[in-house]
Order: C-alpha cells, then sequence, then structure tokens
C-alpha cells in the first residue's frame, strides 16, 4: 500500500474542497476516507463535513457552487430534495430518485448517484465475480435497495428478485426497474417456502434492510437454514462490519461481500468525478477500517 506523503499538504487559495451535506453527520466515515485518499495521492484537496438544515439546503448549495468546491455528497435527509437545486440531473439518479454525489464544473452543479455502482464494483472487487448474467436475490426495498436495484438492471443482471417485509413496497420497486427497459425483476414473499425456491437458483443474496444493524447485531432477515454454500453472501449493512447474515454465510461455506466495499467503492466514485483520478481503494479500507464507529 501507498503511504501518506511526508509533508503536510497546505491549505490555501487553491485548495479544491469537497464536502458532505446531511444532518446528522456525528458517525459518517466519509471525511476520514476521502482525506486519507487526497493525502496519500499528494492531492491539495481537503474533504469537509456540512450539516444542514432542511431549509437552508438551497442557500448552501448555491453558495457552494459560487466557492471552490469540486463537489460534494450529500446524505439523509437531503438525498431527494437535493434534485431541485441542481443545474442537471444523471439519468440513472433520476430513475434512482435519489443524489448521493454532486459535481461542479464552471459553477454548473449535476447531481449522480453512486450507490449501485458502489454496490456493483465491491462485489466484482471483493467477491471477485461479475453481476452480468447472475440471479440475485434482494432483501429489501428502502432507498439503498432502489440504488442497487436499478444499477444490477442497468449492468446487466438476468434476474433480480425482491423480497420485502412490505410487499407493496417491493411491488413498486421491481415496477420500476421494469419499467426502465428491461423486464428483468420480480417479487418474492418474504415466506420460507417462496424465499427457499428462488434461492436453489440464485447466484447472489444481497441484504439491503436493516435487519442485523446495531444495535440488533443478532438478528438474521431470513431464517438461517435458507442459506446455502452455493450463494455469494453480501450484507450492505456495515455496522457491525461481520452480521449475523454473514456468520452464517461463513458457516456454510459461502463467499462474501461486506457492507464497507459498498461505501468505499461508491466513494471511489465521486473521487474520481472530482479529481479525476483513480481513488486508492486499499488506503480507503484503512481509513473506515480503523475508525471505532465500525466495530
Ligand atoms: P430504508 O430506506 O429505511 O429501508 C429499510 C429497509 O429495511 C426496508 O426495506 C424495510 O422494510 C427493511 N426493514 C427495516 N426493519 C425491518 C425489520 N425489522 N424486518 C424486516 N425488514 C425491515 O434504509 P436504507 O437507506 O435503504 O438503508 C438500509 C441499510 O443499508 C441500513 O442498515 C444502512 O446503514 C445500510 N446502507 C449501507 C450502505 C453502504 O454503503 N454499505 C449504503 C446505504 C445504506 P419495510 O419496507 O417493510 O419497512
Amino acid at each position: 500500500m501507498r503511504t501518506e506523503t511526508s509533508n503536510p499538504i497546505p491549505i490555501d487559495t487553491r485548495t479544491r474542497l469537497v464536502g458532505l451535506l446531511g444532518q446528522p453527520l456525528g458517525h459518517s466515515l466519509s471525511p476520514a476516507m476521502h482525506n486519507r485518499a487526497f493525502r496519500i495521492l499528494g492531492l491539495n484537496y481537503c474533504y469537509l463535513p456540512i450539516e444542514v438544515a432542511d431549509r437552508d439546503l438551497k442557500t448552501v448549495t448555491a453558495g457552494i457552487a459560487k466557492m471552490n468546491f469540486a463537489g460534494y455528497n450529500v446524505t439523509i435527509p437531503h438525498k431527494i430534495r437535493i434534485m431541485d437545486c441542481l443545474d442537471a440531473v444523471d439519468p440513472l439518479a433520476q430513475a434512482i430518485g435519489a443524489v448521493n454525489t454532486v459535481t461542479i464544473r464552471n459553477g454548473r452543479s449535476t447531481g449522480y448517484n453512486t450507490d449501485g455502482i458502489g454496490f456493483v464494483r465491491s462485489i466484482e472487487a471483493v467477491g471477485g465475480l461479475s453481476i452480468k448474467e447472475k440471479s440475485i436475490m434482494m432483501l429489501g426495498s428502502g432507498g439503498a435497495a432502489r440504488a442497487i436495484a436499478m444499477t444490477l438492471a442497468q449492468q446487466g443482471a438476468a434476474r433480480i428478485a425482491i423480497a420485502n417485509r412490505t410487499e407493496a413496497k417491493a411491488h413498486a420497486l421491481a415496477g420500476d426497474v421494469n419499467r426502465q427497459g428491461r423486464e428483468c425483476c420480480r417479487t418474492v414473499p418474504m415466506e420460507p417456502p417462496a424465499l427457499e425456491t428462488v434461492l436453489r437458483h440464485t447466484d447472489i443474496l444481497v441484504n439491503t434492510t436493516s435487519v442485523g444493524m446495531h444495535p440488533r447485531e443478532g438478528e438474521c432477515p431470513i431464517p438461517e437454514h435458507l442459506v446455502h454454500g452455493g450463494l455469494v453472501v453480501c450484507d450492505i449493512v456495515y455496522n457491525p462490519r461481520q452480521t449475523r447474515l454473514l456468520d452464517i454465510a461463513r458457516q456454510k461455506g459461502c463467499r462474501l461481500v461486506e457492507g464497507l466495499g459498498m461505501l468505499v467503492y461508491q466513494g471511489a466514485a465521486g473521487f474520481r468525478m472530482w479529481t479525476g483520478l483513480e481513488a486508492p481503494v486499499d488506503a480507503m479500507f484503512d481509513a473506515i477500517g480503523q475508525n471505532a464507529a465500525v466495530k
């Protein structure tokens, strides 16, 4: 791995700024991850957490566009409303209905969503396989599921089956994915017999629910006996890193992909947009793996 430059990078009038807009931001890992990446490459960039109340979002984004910002990330609660504050929104982000990354070029702000591509890249880099032509079962239909399902369909997954506690939300998401052009998505009832039948023909199982997240670490989103050794199992929950689902999957001999991978690779996609350079992902993993917020 590359080591950090020994000379500290000066903060001066040429420093390119990048930020994270959200509220609250106390637990965010993104500042540590990006600032480490900038230091490793010796770039005069600085990543700032910027807490913004909903009522101030338009004023703050208009101000940022006039400053020396290369762009910013957006998180809860602004990922949807930010779209009203931008000059353009990329088609995939429009289909997802949320923006997590903004670039600023010549004062023009453009919104993207890198969550889904971050997930896909983490499967490729950490899981060692392509999602193309694969059968994928997703658990959950929330905001992260939406980004992942839309991107999986766009990137060539063969079949996507979605199961969710609230079945109507799974139907709505599957319908939206299919309306993007490829009829590759369907729903499955969140019931053991139906899940078991689909899992028999599934290559990749992805948990996008918050089940298993701190402080309810012991919980698994599906009955544990349904996990079988032929699956690649991904859990996008990253606190804790080792969820109950991943523990069970490890015991059954599955290939595993932790949620930190999605976090790092969505950040790497933004890093590339802001700097034009490939992100030093090893250093980014290192920066957040050592952070006390992740167990
Ligand atoms: P969200 O929009 O609130 O969606 C939550 C999902 O979890 C919904 O499908 C919900 O089902 C389901 N759920 C919640 N509690 C449940 C329970 N007790 N039993 C069954 N299902 C339950 O949240 P999100 O933004 O998509 O985030 C989901 C998780 O992904 C969080 O843990 C978050 O930290 C993680 N995440 C990770 C990354 C990463 O980079 N690794 C990025 C984004 C999010 P209903 O529809 O029935 O309510």
